[in-house]
């Protein structure tokens, strides 16, 4: 049994304009998940608002994809931290490797926005992986412990209590049914916990969920959340069907 709750998220991508995601969050705002578990959904800006209005009263969490490090200024097509919780939003997804890898995300810019969400009382959901080619050479551990120093560099233990980090390997990403071994995410979660009570302290650094993301399934997220230091998944593609997402949050 888990000692504190299991996470289960699913960012909805570039999927669902407005309409839908008025329905989907809807039909999420009908169900009670189970006891112990705490359900997010993170849907596009342009229905930010509205499905933090709809969930508001739930168990559910709402999360956005993406902020700048400014509250305001002149950042064409950028989107500031304040407007987001001004909208409600309960948790800011960070460093996701699509941002990485084709919007010049860096573990440094990644540094700035969970300053800037934990500014403004939001909770960080801290995105980071290793590509193919370092899971290969076997550097996984090294390019992990990096990206979450750096991610997390200044951030103190008070402030640590609301950081989420999830460990979505880029190898597993979208694979349709080649999801990283369980065991092996144990493993790099374990290595994970280690680092993080370096950084934070043993009391701050073990209270960080530490997901794990890329092709979790309602066929699998059981096996990765019964496992010490999985406090949670994070889902792309399995979850996006509403139905889907609750039969997966029942599944845990
Ligand atoms: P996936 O996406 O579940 O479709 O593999 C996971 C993610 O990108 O967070």
């Amino acid at each position: 049994m888990h000692p504190a709750p299991i996470w289960v998220g699913t960012s909805w991508k570039m999927n669902k304009g407005p309409a839908a995601a008025i329905e989907a969050a809807r039909a999420l705002a009908a169900f009670t998940p189970p006891e112990g578990v705490t359900p997010f959904v993170v849907p596009p800006f342009t229905s930010l608002k509205d499905v933090c209005a709809i969930l508001h009263d739930t168990p559910v969490l709402t999360g956005a994809q993406n902020t700048h490090w400014e509250d305001a200024g002149a950042w064409t097509g950028e989107i500031s931290p304040a407007m987001l919780a001004e909208c409600g939003a309960d948790l800011v997804e960070i460093g996701h490797s699509e941002r990485r890898a084709h919007f010049g995300e860096t573990d440094w810019t990644v540094n700035l926005k969970v300053h800037a969400v934990l500014r403004h009382g939001m909770r960080p959901l801290v995105c980071i992986g290793d590509s193919a080619q370092e899971h290969d050479f076997g550097v996984t551990r090294d390019v992990l412990a990096r990206q979450i120093r750096i991610a997390l560099h200044g951030v103190s233990p008070a402030r640590m209590a609301r950081v989420l980090v999830a460990y979505e390997p880029i190898w597993a990403i979208g694979t349709g049914g080649r999801a990283a071994e369980a065991g092996f995410v144990a493993d790099i979660h374990a290595s994970l916990r280690a680092v993080l009570v370096q950084i934070a302290g043993e009391q701050a650094g073990r209270n960080v969920p530490l997901l794990y993301g890329g092709s979790v399934t309602r066929d699998n997220a059981r096996t990765y959340t019964r496992l010490e230091n999985i406090d949670g998944v994070f889902v792309g593609r399995a979850a996006w069907n509403v139905t889907d997402f609750v039969q997966l949050i029942r599944s845990v």
